[in-house]
């Protein structure tokens, strides 16, 4: 649709320069990308009988980044690792990608470029192609929205809906890590001669949790070899934390679970801030969102090949749980042994 408005106020941007610069800088020329950014549609071919998988994501300001604690780079970077994980976690492979923003009045072309360049550098190393968007003028505040498609071979998804009782659960990587960071960054800030309570926690770990929130990365591969090798029955990523994620899966699979809290694979990092904070690790784990680490589940007789596998490739996985009949429930045990049904509280925007 032809623009209605000029986004000029007060020469911040003018959006026919705007994608003519972004086409320059981002546009990569491949031959699948039949026409990217400068008509009216993109057109793409694509190997027959593949699945296409796509995903979309709306970030709004205010809700889901906040521009005093992040940089328009970060929130490209994690608006794109978002969507990569959504496909990460259907075992695709990411390929293309289309952006829509609404500038805010305070918004330039230069926050625009550096919104892109965060994004295209969590992109990059899947080789993603930007082939379009929209651009729009905001009255209040920034709208981001990302749409990223890719493709799996022919029937050969990964859904959140194939768990079987007697599965084992896995999760990649560390979990609770992106909470951590993101509470650190809400910190206020020391004032005066009291003690500062961020002193207590190494300049090292507090960088390593504020990295993994405002830079995750998403676990294509692991998503992929899960995929290829038929590892997973079922794969869901962990953005609105542990405990509502897993609930999805259960649900979807009309299953149970029992979690076993005390094996939650836990960062030195985040057990060396909720000591500083006198929080508990395992709650920041459980509760957490955007870890964007994938959680699956994994039939008895796969287990040590896939373990096997993990370890040549350098994968890091933990097993975290077994999935029981829909009547047990969502139980979790505690690392003193005790049984209680699962936390309902998970990472909410809404709040
Ligand atoms: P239309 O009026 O058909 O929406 P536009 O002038 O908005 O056309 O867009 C022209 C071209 O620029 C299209 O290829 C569109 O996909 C692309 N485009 C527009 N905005 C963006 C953006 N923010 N990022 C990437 N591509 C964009
Ligand atoms: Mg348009």
């Amino acid at each position: 649709m032809a623009p209605t408005y000029r986004l000029k106020t007060r020469s911040t941007v003018h959006e026919f320069e705007l994608i003519h610069a972004l086409r320059k800088q981002h546009n990569l020329r491949t031959p699948s990308v039949i026409r990217g950014i400068g008509d009216d549609a993109a057109v793409i071919t694509s190997k027959a009988g593949q699945w296409t998988v796509v995903t979309t994501d709306l970030l709004t300001e205010g809700i889901h980044f906040d521009l005093r604690t992040a940089t328009m780079a970060d929130i490209g970077f994690r608006a794109a690792a978002a969507n990569l994980s959504d496909i990460a976690a259907m075992g695709g492979t990411p390929q293309y990608l289309l952006v829509a923003v609404a500038i805010p009045h305070a918004g330039s072309s230069r926050h625009v470029h550096q919104l892109y360049r965060g994004m295209m550098a969590a992109c990059r190393p899947h080789r993603i192609r930007l082939i379009g968007g929209d651009t729009s003028a905001s009255r209040s505040g920034w709208f981001i929205s990302l749409t990223l498609m890719g493709m799996v071979p022919p029937h050969t998804a990964l859904f959140r809906s194939g768990a079987k009782i007697g599965d084992s659960l896995y999760v990649t990587g560390t979990i609770g890590d992106a909470l951590a960071g993101l509470k650190l960054l809400n910190e206020p800030p020391a004032r005066g001669t009291r003690p500062s309570r961020v002193a207590t926690l190494s300049v090292g770990h507090r960088q390593f949790l504020i990295g993994r929130h405002l830079r995750p990365t998403a676990r294509v591969a692991v998503g992929q070899w899960l995929n290829t090798h038929g590892f997973a029955t079922s794969a869901i990523d962990i953005s609105d934390g542990l405990s509502g994620d897993l609930r999805h899966i259960c649900e979807e699979s009309h299953v149970g679970v029992e979690l076993d809290l005390g094996a939650l694979p836990l960062s030195k990092a985040c057990r060396a801030y909720a000591a500083s904070r006198k929080l508990d690790p395992i709650d920041l784990a459980q509760t957490g969102g955007e870890d964007y680490e994938l959680l699956f589940t994994v039939s008895p007789w796969q287990r040590p090949r896939l373990e096997q596998s993990a370890v040549e490739r350098g994968f890091d996985l933990t097993c975290i749980g077994k999935i029981r009949p829909h009547r047990f429930g969502l139980q979790a045990l505690s690392p003193q042994g005790q049984r209680h049904p699962l936390a309902h509280t998970s990472y909410e925007h809404f709040t």
